[in-house]
């Protein structure tokens, strides 16, 4: 649908020409006349597909021509995500100078912003936290508010900001438009709506018009310890125009920044530790293109939207398939293609891939990573094209200058190209690293698309017979834990008190991490490695009855060996933390 087509002011019409918006997204064509009716609405639609303009506009268009203080309240979860609604409402109200959008955010200077709200600010964009300051100081004064719109209300949820939006929603005039949009409805955001919204409308975009559908989604299989290393060969064979680099931890942003700007990349960090001054200096030069690869984590990134972004690198294997979808709608934004690239260092990772893969309904492709000797030949034949494309345009007198110098020096014409040559070659390839990186064992088959075969190993989960255990019981629950697929399982016995499974040793620690402490048949169960001789098994099969004093006890109260209790606890964090 045309913008046109909306009943919209001439102003806000020449401006969204302007910035050159034709069609309406979806989520706006539907959002924006349901928002202008007076209801109450629930929009729930993925990153990139132009939420902010869905309820920006109708937002500006409500704003009276009188002095009436704030009209309109969005909160959204992250200082960067309140500037950017902020700028593109301002961008929306050019041609209307009573509207007057202000920006509200901690880390910034509470005076300045107190001085915006004084000037007639109408419409207040802020996080949850400093909003509620600027009320408490009464700096901030919503009586006269008529709208009030929550953006991104999950992650603003996720990150904690539940009791302010509360706090904030209480103290709003009863008579007010609330709107709420999200790209998840957990339970939370569904109490929030019950509690505040009045018969709120739903739109839902379907998931068909993901953004992911229009990113080309790839991944590599890096040998352990080398992705630093890895990363400089991706940055190197693909030049990027401009690229994001996600890490899980601000650590790791601040590792591979170092790294990357050191070895001659315009590289630059932000993660939540650095001062918003930073942060926005940061944020500057990437969209300046004085820099051209940002490194962030989730939390710093959630949201940003800079054109132009044609590559995402995931460096570490996100923590929630949220935070997948997130991550990679950095490039791909508004129906542009992008390209998103995964570095995968441990088996393990390979499943969590997997299940992304079917979470996001899409496929991610295994890519080989570039070899140096590629990298170098394309940057030699780089050099060749230019001077091939150079040679068709007319040369400067300078040239035939530097020429008699060299020929007086009694370089022959041979010798100087030479030398030419490979002062420029040598330019392009200063940034090519020393080391190799080896290949690694794949972890799934090139031609049939499986995992690869390793020796199997047994592994035994303590409920059994005696716990009402079938074999198709712990086939479910070890598919459920660990999203391999069952043909990779063989011989499932069952035993009296415990059960046995034969399971890919290559996997064994993943196995036993991901099945541990969860429950078959509704048994919590341990799981280890199966070290029983096979006769003590089949004497226990062949009985039934429970039988006590055996010496399998001590077994069962053996404890597994440390380093699969290492990684178990990562692996539930990994769980517990979507
Ligand atoms: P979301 O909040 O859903 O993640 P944004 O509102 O940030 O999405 O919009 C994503 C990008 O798409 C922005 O750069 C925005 O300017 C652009 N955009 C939004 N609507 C349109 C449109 N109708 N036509 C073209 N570009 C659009
Ligand atoms: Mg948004």
């Amino acid at each position: 649908m045309e913008f046109k087509e909306l009943e919209l002011t001439e102003e806000v019409l020449r401006a969204v020409e302007e910035m050159g918006f034709a069609e309406a997204t979806e989520i706006q064509a539907k959002s924006i006349p349901l928002i202008q009716s007076g209801a109450d609405v629930i929009g729930k639609s993925n990153t990139g597909t132009g939420k902010t303009a869905a309820f920006g506009i109708p937002a500006i268009e409500s704003i009276s021509h009188e002095r009436n203080g704030v009209e309109v309240l969005i909160l959204c979860p992250t200082r960067e995500l309140a500037m950017q609604a902020c700028d593109e409402i301002r961008k929306f109200s050019k041609y209307m100078n009573w509207v007057k959008p202000c920006a509200v955010y901690g880390g910034a200077s509470m005076d300045r912003q107190i001085i915006d709200i004084k000037r007639g600010a109408n419409i207040v964009v802020g996080t949850p936290g400093r909003v509620m300051d600027h009320m408490r100081r009464r700096t901030l004064k919503l009586q006269n508010l008529k709208m009030i719109i929550l953006d991104e209300a999950d992650e603003m949820l996720n990150m904690g900001f539940r009791e302010d939006i509360e706090c904030i929603l209480q103290e709003v005039p009863e008579e007010r438009q609330t709107i709420l949009f999200s790209a998840t409805m957990p339970p939370a955001i569904m109490a929030i709506t019950n509690q505040y919204q009045k018969d709120p409308q739903l739109i839902k975009i379907d998931q068909k018009y993901r953004t992911v559908d229009t990113i080309d989604q790839y991944y590599f299989e890096i040998p352990s310890g080398m992705k630093m290393e890895a990363m400089q060969y991706l940055l190197l064979a693909y030049e990027p125009k401009a690229s994001m680099i996600f890490c899980n931890t601000k650590k790791m942003v601040d590792d591979l920044t170092e790294t990357l700007t050191s070895k001659g990349f315009k590289a630059a960090g932000l993660h939540g530790d650095m001062k918003q001054t930073q942060r926005t200096y940061v944020m500057d030069k990437f969209k300046s293109g004085k820099i051209n690869i940002l490194i962030a984590t989730d939390v710093a990134a959630r949201g940003i939207d800079v054109s132009g972004i044609d590559v995402v690198f995931n460096f570490d294997l996100p923590q929630d398939n949220e935070y997948y979808i997130h991550r990679i709608g950095r490039t791909g934004r508004a129906g542009k293609s992008g390209t998103a690239y995964t570095l995968i260092s441990n088996r393990k990772q390979i499943y969590d891939l997997k299940a992304l893969s079917r979470y996001i309904k899409a496929e991610i492709k295994e890519k080989e990573l570039p070899e140096k000797n590629d990298i170098i030949n394309n940057k030699i034949s780089k050099v060749v094209n230019k001077i091939t494309a150079a040679s068709q345009q007319t040369l400067k007198d300078e040239t035939d200058i530097i020429f008699g110098i060299l020929t007086a020096e009694g370089y022959s014409a041979e010798q100087i190209a030479k030398i030419l040559i490979n002062l420029r070659i040598n330019k392009e390839l200063r940034n090519i690293p020393e080391f190799e990186i080896p290949k690694v064992k794949k972890y799934v088959s090139k031609s049939t698309g499986k995992l690869t075969k390793s020796k199997s190993a047994k592994i035994e989960i303590s409920a059994g017979k005696s716990n009402r255990i079938a074999p198709n019981f712990i086939l479910g629950a070890l598919v459920e834990a660990t999203g391999m697929q069952g043909k990779n399982f063989g011989k499932i016995e069952i035993f009296d008190k415990y059960s046995t499974v034969e399971v890919p040793q290559a996997d064994l620690e993943f196995i036993i991490d991901a099945m541990d402490n969860t429950k078959v048949n509704g048994k919590k169960v341990t799981v280890k490695l199966c070290e029983r001789k096979s006769q003590e098994k089949s004497k226990e099969k062949s009985k039934d009855k429970p039988r006590f004093g055996r010496s399998r006890d001590s077994h069962e109260g053996s404890r597994r060996n440390d380093s699969s209790r290492r990684k178990g606890s990562s692996h539930k964090k990994r769980k517990s933390s979507k």
